[in-house]
């Protein structure tokens, strides 16, 4: 993984705060650094002659930095380690929930004479854009709140990576110096992904759009612009018009799977052979020339993988992620009330919660007097110190996790 895939990544651990928890409770050990605030303006002076931003004018440079503080908060989300591991039952349970499809299909029905464009253009599917969207930013809903250009220039001027934010600082500075995106619109992650497709400003300009012909590519607020965006990155990493993803799959007893790995990809013809077929039993179709074994969890789902995959992982560098967005995407196109777990059920006897789900049990705590704001769904740091503690009045393991088995305990009361 490359320090843009690690960053993201941890970009993502934040997104994820928009689509799976609220942004976690800061803990003592997580104070803030003390900045001071010669040494930003001093920074800032170094950086305005560098050699990184050699495209952007004193002019641009000046106008969105002056009186410009950092925000010492960024730092802490920098070098903060994930504190909780959710397991992938838990991260598809929220991210491809009933809501998100019923959504997905009403984006998929007002946006499909774009995104059919859109796939004439580049070859990606639109329930694969839809897919994307609907993960990424919730179709547009969560698109992160800290403003781009004093978040890249703290992480420019402190602690780690500052040669790579520098370059994301330079970037965005850049999309304001062009005139994309107007500058209280520039609001996104800590680390600075941001807009509909939560592109870091560096990707901005390998991959964003003009799709609807204004003469600027802007990927927060026009739908036409994100969807061919979207696209357009997934051409970019190598999208092959026509391929399917993948598919869910039944491995024959006794398969050796010791190799199994979305990389290691082998002829359809072949795995026909070895005896797997589709998760149904039919047999595996010839949309895909070759695929990769993806088993995410030993005993659960299993699923052939094709390089069309690969773009979706490329999105994240998760598999997890790629699979919920794979997900999500055969759903939007698959006929209403399809459920939205897979065949092979996942190796738990304790599965994860919707986001309604996740909202209900938040209300059974607030009932239960647990000091955790509101019942957004979204399980944060104060829904899992709640959680331990009626784990533990009802003897259940205190791991914070908020599953069927909690809910229903509660539900009892
Ligand atoms: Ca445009």
């Amino acid at each position: 993984m490359n320090q843009t895939d690690r960053i993201r990544r941890a970009a993502l651990a934040v997104l994820a705060t928009s689509a799976l928890s609220a942004a976690p409770a800061l803990r003592a050990q997580d104070a803030p650094p003390t900045i001071d605030p010669a040494q930003f303006s001093a920074c800032l002076n170094e950086l305005k002659v560098s050699q990184a931003f050699r495209a952007i004018t004193p002019v641009t440079f000046a106008q969105h930095t002056a009186n410009l503080a950092a925000d010492p908060s960024v730092l802490v989300l920098l070098n903060r380690q994930p504190e909780f591991t959710m397991p992938v039952w838990d991260y598809i349970a929220v991210l491809v929930d009933d809501e998100r499809v019923a959504d997905g299909r009403a984006a998929y029905a007002k946006w499909q004479g774009t995104l059919q464009k859109i796939e004439q253009q580049t070859g990606v599917a639109p329930h694969v854009v839809v897919g994307v969207w609907g993960v990424e930013s919730n179709f547009g809903q969560n698109l992160g709140g800290r403003p781009l250009v004093q978040s890249l220039a703290t992480l420019s001027c402190f602690g780690r990576r500052q040669a790579y934010f520098r370059g994301e600082f330079a970037a965005v500075l850049r999309i304001l110096q062009e005139g994309h995106i107007a500058p209280d619109k520039l609001v996104g992650s800590w680390a600075g992904a941001f807009g509909q497709t939560q592109f870091m400003p560096s990707t901005f300009f390998r991959s964003a759009v003009d799709f609807d012909g204004d003469g600027r590519r802007d990927i927060v607020d026009s739908v036409p612009d994100a969807l061919a965006s979207t696209a357009k990155f997934l051409q970019n990493a190598g999208y092959r018009r026509g391929e399917p993803w993948g598919f869910e799959v039944k491995l024959p007893p006794g398969l050796d799977t010791s190799d199994a790995s979305r990389k290691n990809k082998r002829p359809i013809d072949a795995w026909r052979s070895a005896g797997v077929t589709l998760a149904d039993g039919s047999p595996l179709p010839g949309s895909l020339p070759s695929a990769g074994l993806m088993i995410p969890a030993r005993g659960g789902p299993a699923f052939l993988v094709g390089r069309n995959f690969d773009t979706l992982y490329s999105y994240n560098a998760s598999e997890n992620y790629g699979l919920a967005i794979a997900q999500l995407s055969n759903l939007v196109g698959a006929p209403a009330g399809t459920p939205v777990g897979f065949v092979q059920p996942w190796p738990t006897d304790d599965a994860g919660l919707s986001r309604a789900q996740n909202r209900e049990l938040q209300t059974l705590l607030l009932a239960r007097g647990h000091d955790i704001g509101s019942a957004d769904g979204m399980i944060g740091a104060k829904t899992r110190e709640a959680i331990k503690a009626e784990q533990q009045r009802l003897g259940h393991k205190p791991d914070g996790r908020a599953g069927q088995k909690l809910l229903a305990a509660l539900r009892r009361g």
